[in-house]
């Protein structure tokens, strides 16, 4: 199709805007059959959480996990959430996804404390808009309570591009999320392009390093110097650090010395579905 509009372009001398048109009508229609594919998803359960543990550089535990979405699209497969998080977030249709992901790992890590891993923290990613929303912080107590976790079991996880622009209207909600007891994490640290002022203005428990620095620890100096600076500023601050990202035993040993608190990353372990995250937490307890 893409062929033959290029054709009709060409066929039609100068004057390439057929050629747009047609592009931008494929296109819409691509994105047309994406969000109806989505509606019918979160209608069938087509959606899965994943949980990818965090790692205690001190004591080699498990401490935490990350809930991460996956579509499982019956005849295709498992769907990565950077395929269909950002459009879920444009049509707002991540809200209710957002809720169906936060009443999932609050019920799951609720029977995972009361078995295999008392402490156990489910951070749970939280996007922009769903920041926005004035009914967040009711309907989090609302998981918590049916679920029945307590609220220091549960973190969320914003990134910093959240906090940019009319950042003083977000203030009333981090305060009611605080006041709940629920914890918040700074995701990607590193790759906004906010102030780092708003370390002072809102209430931040940790910082978790994007992949980025990471990546190439302990190698490249500069990598090192920024990791380094930033986990020193946090703790300075009061706030805990977590590595992203972590992919090998160089990068584990650099963390652990920098007094870094925790770690997550595919060295450890990949995103696991619920069974399979049981088994880690079953070898962690033993
Ligand atoms: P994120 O919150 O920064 O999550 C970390 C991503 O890094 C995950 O990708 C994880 O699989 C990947 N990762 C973890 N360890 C390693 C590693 O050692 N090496 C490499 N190369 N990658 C690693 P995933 O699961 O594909 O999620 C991508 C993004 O989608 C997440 O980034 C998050 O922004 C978003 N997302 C996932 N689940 C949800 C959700 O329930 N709600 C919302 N709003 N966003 C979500
Ligand atoms: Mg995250
Ligand atoms: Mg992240
Ligand atoms: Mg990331």
């Amino acid at each position: 199709c893409a062929d033959s509009a290029m054709y009709y372009a060409k066929e039609s001398g100068r004057n390439n805007y057929q050629f747009f048109t047609t592009e931008l009508n494929v296109r819409a229609q691509h994105r047309y059959a994406l969000e109806k594919n989505l509606r019918r998803a979160l209608a069938d359960q087509e959606f899965l959480v994943y949980y990818q543990p965090k790692i205690c550089l001190k004591t080699s535990r498990i401490v935490g996990a990350e809930a991460l979405i996956r579509w499982q699209m019956p005849d295709i497969g498992i769907i990565a959430p950077n395929e269909f998080i950002p459009i879920s977030e444009e049509i707002g249709l991540i809200l209710p996804i957002g809720r169906w992901v936060l009443e999932q790992a609050c019920r799951q890590t609720r029977l995972w404390r009361e078995t295999l891993a008392p402490d156990l923290v489910v951070s749970v990613n939280i996007s922009p808009r769903q920041f926005q929303d004035p009914g967040l912080s009711k309907f989090i107590q609302q998981a918590l309570d049916e679920a029945g976790l307590p609220a220091q079991g549960l973190q969320l996880e914003i990134t910093e591009g959240l906090l940019m622009g009319e950042a003083d209207m977000l203030l009333p909600v981090f305060n009611a999320i605080k006041d709940l007891g629920v914890s918040i994490s700074l995701d990607d640290f590193g790759t906004g392009f906010s102030s780092l002022s708003y370390l002072q203005r809102f209430p931040i428990d940790n910082l978790k390093i994007d992949r980025s620095f990471i990546r190439d620890i302990p190698e490249n100096h500069d990598s090192v110097i920024l990791t380094n600076a930033i986990i020193a500023m946090a703790n300075a601050l009061g706030m805990s650090v977590t590595a992203e990202g972590v992919e090998k035993a160089d990068q584990m040993f650099f963390l652990a010395d920098s007094g870094c608190q925790q770690m997550q990353g595919y060295y450890f372990s990949r995103p696991v579905p619920v069974d399979e995250f049981e088994k880690l937490l079953a070898a962690n307890k033993a």
